[in-house]
Parts: C-alpha cells; sequence; structure tokens
C-alpha cells in the first residue's frame, strides 16, 4: 500500500466536543467553543485579539478589509508562498511586488526588500515557511521605518517561536491556517490573530457581516445595526469544537511530529555529508515545530526523477509551491524581475510524506527509498 502523504489526524475527542456543542444549542458562529479557541490563542501565546475563520484565506481577506488599502498601494510579499497570501490584496486594486527568497532558505530574503519599498508601499507580508521564523527584528525595523503594515502568514508556524517570542505575535496581524494539511486541523478553519489595538473594535463588526452583533451579544448595544462593510467569517461552533479538540492536544501532536521530523533528519543526514542532497536549515534564532520534512536536490531534472521514483515505490512524495511571479494569472503583471532563488526552491524542493500517525519505522523504509534512488 502506498506510504500517503497526509492523512488528518483526530485526537479522539472532536466527536465529544461536537456532541457538547450540538446540546448547548448554539452551532452557529461565536458559540461557547469558538470563545475557547479565542482564549486558548489570546491566553497561551498572548495574541492581542483573535477571530476564528473559515479558513486563512478567509483571515487574510479580513485583515486586508481592515487595511483599508487605495487603488496603486503596493504590497511586498515574498513569491514562493500560497496564492492565497496574494488574492485578497488584489481586490482592493493594490499593486503586488514580490521579493526573493533567501539564499539558504525559501523564506523572504529581507535584505532585499528595502530596495522595493517606494511611497506607495503600505504592507509588508512575511511568510513563515515550514514553521521556521522569518527574522522578525529585521522585519519591524522595516515595517517601523517605512511605516508599514507587518502581516504574518502563519499557516505552517503554529507553535513555533522566534527568540522564544511566538509567531504570529509580531506583525500587526497574523493569519493561522487549520486545513486538514496543517499542523492542528479541523477539516477547513483560519484565524485572525490582531496584536495592533488600533484595528480591534472594527474587525469585531467585519467579522460579523458589517453589524454590531458582538457588541450586541455582550449587551453593550441595545439593537444590532448595519455599521460598516464585513463579511461572513465566524465558522459554526461545530468546527470549533473540532478545532477546540486538537488544541487541546497540541503539545502531544508538536511533540510527535517533531520526532517524526529528527528521524527524517537524522535518517537522510549521510546523504547531505556525501553531497547527494540538502537538508532544511534552521537559523539559530528559529524552533522547529514539524510542519514539514522537505530535501533539495542538485536540480529540478533530478527533482522530478527522484518525484517519479518514490511515486513508483508506493511513497507519495509532493514538490511545493509555484513561485507566485511565474504563475499562469500574474507572470504577464509581475514587473519581470529576476526571483532565481524562489524558482530554484520551486524547482529542487521535494517533500516527503508527513502526518501525526506515521510511524518511525516507516520513515526509516522511506528513507531507504531516497537512499535507493541514489545508490541503486
Ligand atoms: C495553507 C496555506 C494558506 C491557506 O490556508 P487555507 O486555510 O487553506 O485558506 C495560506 N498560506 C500558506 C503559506 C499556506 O500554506
Amino acid at each position: 500500500m502506498k506510504i500517503p502523504f497526509n492523512k488528518p489526524y483526530l485526537s479522539g475527542k472532536e466527536i465529544e466536543n461536537v456532541t457538547s456543542a450540538a446540546l448547548w444549542g448554539h452551532i452557529s458562529g461565536n458559540g461557547v467553543y469558538t470563545q475557547k479557541c479565542h482564549g486558548f490563542f489570546e491566553e497561551k501565546y498572548g495574541f492581542r485579539k483573535c477571530f476564528l475563520t473559515t479558513s486563512c484565506t478567509d483571515a487574510f481577506e479580513m485583515a486586508v478589509m481592515l487595511m483599508d488599502l487605495q487603488k496603486g498601494d503596493e504590497v511586498i510579499m515574498p513569491s514562493f508562498t500560497f496564492v492565497s497570501t496574494a488574492n485578497p490584496f488584489l481586490l482592493t486594486g493594490a499593486k503586488i511586488v514580490f521579493a526573493d527568497s533567501m539564499l539558504s532558505h525559501p523564506n523572504i530574503d529581507l535584505d532585499k526588500v528595502e530596495e522595493l519599498i517606494t511611497e506607495k508601499t503600505r504592507v509588508l507580508v512575511v511568510m513563515h515557511y515550514g514553521g521556521v521564523a522569518v527574522d522578525m527584528d529585521k522585519a519591524l525595523e522595516l515595517a517601523k521605518k517605512h511605516n508599514l503594515i507587518l502581516l504574518e502568514d502563519v499557516a505552517h508556524a503554529i507553535d513555533s517561536f522566534y527568540k522564544e517570542k511566538p509567531l504570529g505575535s509580531f506583525g500587526d496581524f497574523a493569519a493561522f491556517s487549520f486545513h486538514e494539511t496543517k499542523n492542528i486541523s479541523a477539516g477547513e478553519g483560519g484565524l485572525l490573530a490582531i496584536n495592533n489595538k488600533k484595528y480591534i473594535e472594527r474587525a469585531d463588526i467585519i467579522w460579523e457581516k458589517g453589524t454590531n452583533r458582538a457588541a450586541f451579544s455582550r449587551g453593550e448595544v441595545n439593537k444590532y445595526e448595519w455599521v460598516d462593510i464585513g463579511a461572513s467569517f465566524p465558522p459554526s461552533d461545530i468546527i470549533a469544537a473540532v478545532l477546540f479538540a486538537q488544541l487541546e492536544s497540541i503539545e502531544d501532536i508538536q511533540r510527535k511530529r517533531v520526532s517524526i521530523w529528527e528521524r527524517y533528519y537524522s535518517a537522510l543526514k549521510h546523504l547531505e555529508d556525501k553531497g547527494l542532497v540538502k537538508l532544511p536549515r534552521l537559523p539559530e534564532y528559529a524552533t522547529n515545530n514539524g510542519h514539514l520534512f522537505y530535501l533539495q536536490t542538485d536540480d529540478q531534472e533530478q527533482r522530478d526523477e527522484m518525484l517519479d521514483f518514490l511515486n513508483n515505490n508506493e511513497v507519495h512524495a509532493v514538490f511545493h509551491f509555484i513561485p507566485l511571479h511565474s504563475s499562469p494569472f500574474y507572470a504577464a503583471k509581475h514587473d519581470g524581475r529576476e526571483l532565481a532563488n524562489a524558482d530554484r526552491f520551486s524547482n529542487t524542493i521535494l517533500r516527503l510524506p508527513f502526518f501525526y500517525e506515521l510511524p518511525l519505522e516507516v520513515v526509516d523504509i522511506i528513507c531507504e527509498q531516497v537512499e535507493k534512488f541514489y545508490f541503486s
């Protein structure tokens, strides 16, 4: 049987929580479990205010609505990321300026960002690839110097840290994903963390379709009305009930995932020592949250051959992002700058199966197949 790339994990408490939510008689948005999830993130990681959303994509949309961007405003973001990072900005008429990755890591190269900043630049987006922190001191310095809104894409980066401070706590905004491929999953789901208090009051309204329903349910106003723009961002409390079961198991989930990551690393290290593959690098300031495991080949041809080899040998391995600047939708809109590192990571990264229930002995079997690719 083929070893899958991903397999959703259930801790066992999900159904019990869903049943409780139903028995409480409130399964629409902003119920008891939604509040519990908000509390979890605010207390454990110190995010100022949290809003569950139906996806990370939606969390981005909500953040962008709060930014009040004008046509022609510019947004700098990495090219090597998922499409959700970019799409919501385009809806406002803003212009996206894609930045390259670092030489040593797929994360955005902040040393090359300053030259992209113009009078019109309003936002800097960083994405912590594989849960590995971007250099946030540098990101904060740039944001401060040029008066930029800082948004962290933390879809990969739950429970990961930069110099001991949680990722998601640096940006004005941070967007999490609970898609089934992420460490903590509710099938689909997301969360917007807001750390800059000037956005919080309005966020309450935009989250609830442009009404003051949240204030109404807290008894602060005596009727609820349409007061601003908005959309339907809160997920059902059934989703929140599933998510909360996962959050309650977060320590176990993270420990297990990191042990899988370390097993891969130590089993493949000898291939790196022989100069055959490159393994992921962790800067000193970053932690490892076991989000994914990838290796890099010398070139695209070898990567594609290895993908075929593994997939023909019962191991479902995959590549990762196609850089957004060269995607069919954006290539003609891009300003033509070459983003060589983003291209190289796209062409040479190969991700190996990674999920909670992957036994360490199976990790060894996968690594033997990788060795066979080179030695048979
Ligand atoms: C998964 C992912 C998203 C989108 O998450 P959804 O919850 O599916 O909307 C955004 N950015 C990155 C980097 C991702 O990997």
